[in-house]
């Protein structure tokens, strides 16, 4: 019998839409790519994508920034986070949030996961109130969305500001709301493998009108914050603009002009990324050795990638596992690693950080996989791609 295989690539995103690309060209013509270098009576793109953003996301305010991890550094910031305040955050996330943390001097705490990949509300509740911490920068890491009813109001017993990294989470839900809504402010990212591709960008959404204005001042407006699309009024900057420093992370016009019409197509792609999910994680499923976190009722995932264990390996035969997948073509990452491996690094190799132990978590991570889930793969590719990891799993029972 010959094996199932599989040929697709897990980088390759879709073209950008013909409209952005027209646009782009215009913006390229007209040689006025820095935000705030416009004709009269023109509204600059990044002006635009500011406007259209808040009003999807359903936020008073929205600074297009030039990363995710700028708008969550900018955020942290801009909320107060001083020198040597703890900051709680997710054991489990992507290198640029305990960077960020880092790079406003705070002192990163990492609550624990658990089985299904959300942070350990119970952990966050005594990390809160053995170290008195202010701040918890919530990671919705790869797309898992955890009871935002219940995390806010221990957050809100406990003291804690919340800032909420949306990275993997633009477009969910929890109970109807909008992932990002919650905290005080929301960090996104239109980095390639994000939900919008404007190779690097990032976008910070908050209603509070005097965080948003000291953001608005470090993304480095000069004093030309009035031409920004959904930025809080004149008279919420008249200390931010002398106090705050200019870190210079302005969105140019060119990225703006190529996410305005994959805003118009989001609702659309979720619901694409959402039917490729469900067909992997059926056959998964049906994978005596495999479990793949249950999602939630009250949550609306966005399935750009799938995430499941094989508690049964052992670290060689982790190894094994994504390389047998990898020979048939499925690329697979593993979470697992002691060393760093593309974006799959673990806490213990942030050596930044103060030392620290979140072992619920590594016990997860030690046979966690994920995979990612372009937009380029058809239903069926995902189909295969599913049957490709049940066929390796059930062979592992034999390793
Ligand atoms: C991608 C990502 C970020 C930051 O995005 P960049 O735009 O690459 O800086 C933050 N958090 C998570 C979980 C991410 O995956």
């Amino acid at each position: 019998m010959t094996k199932l295989t599989f040929s697709g690539s897990f980088t390759q995103q879709e073209a950008i839409p013909e409209a952005g690309i027209a646009a782009a060209l215009e913006v390229l013509r007209s040689g006025r790519l820095h935000r705030y270098n416009v004709a009269a009576g023109e509204v600059a793109a990044a002006s635009q994508l500011e406007r259209a953003y808040a009003d999807w996301q359903g936020a008073r305010y929205c600074l297009a920034v030039t990363s995710g991890g700028q708008a969550i550094q900018i955020a942290l910031r801009a909320a107060g986070v001083q020198t040597g305040d703890v900051v709680l955050t997710n054991a489990f996330t992507l290198a640029p949030v305990p960077g960020a943390i880092e790079a406003v001097k705070g002192q990163a705490v990492l609550v624990d996961i658990d089985e299904t990949l959300r942070i350990d509300i119970d952990d966050l509740a005594a990390k809160a109130e053995a170290t008195g911490a202010k701040w918890l920068l919530l990671s919705h890491m790869r797309g898992h969305v955890c009871d935002m009813d219940r995390l806010m109001s221990v957050a809100d017993a406990a003291g804690l500001t919340v800032i909420e990294d949306c990275a993997h989470t633009m477009g969910a839900r929890w109970n109807g709301a909008k992932s990002g809504s919650h905290g005080l402010a929301a960090c996104f990212s239109t980095q390639t493998y994000k939900h919008m591709n404007s190779g690097e960008g990032g976008l910070l959404t908050s209603d509070d009108p005097d965080f948003m204005a000291r953001a608005t001042i470090m993304s480095g407006s000069y004093m030309l914050f009035e031409r920004h699309g959904a930025s809080p009024g004149g008279e919420h900057f008249a200390s931010a603009r002398v106090e705050q420093p200019n870190l210079s992370a302005r969105l140019d016009n060119l990225r703006a002009t190529i996410l305005l019409p994959q805003l118009e197509a989001l609702e659309e792609n979720i619901r694409r990324w959402n039917e490729r999910y469900r067909a992997v994680e059926a056959q998964l499923r049906r994978a005596q050795m495999v479990r793949v976190p249950d999602r939630p009722e009250a949550e609306d995932m966005v399935g750009s990638s799938i995430q499941f264990r094989v508690p049964h390996l052992s670290p060689d035969l982790c190894r094994r596992f994504v390389s047998e997948a990898g020979a048939r073509g499925v690329e697979l990452k593993w979470f697992g690693a002691k060393e760093p491996h593309g974006f799959t690094s673990t806490y213990e190799s942030w050596a930044y950080l103060a030392p620290q132990s979140a072992a619920r978590t590594l016990g997860i991570l030690g046979t966690l996989f994920d995979m990612r889930l372009p937009l380029t793969f058809s239903v069926d590719d995902c189909d295969v791609i599913g049957r490709i990891i049940a066929e390796v799993a059930a062979a592992s029972a034999d390793w």
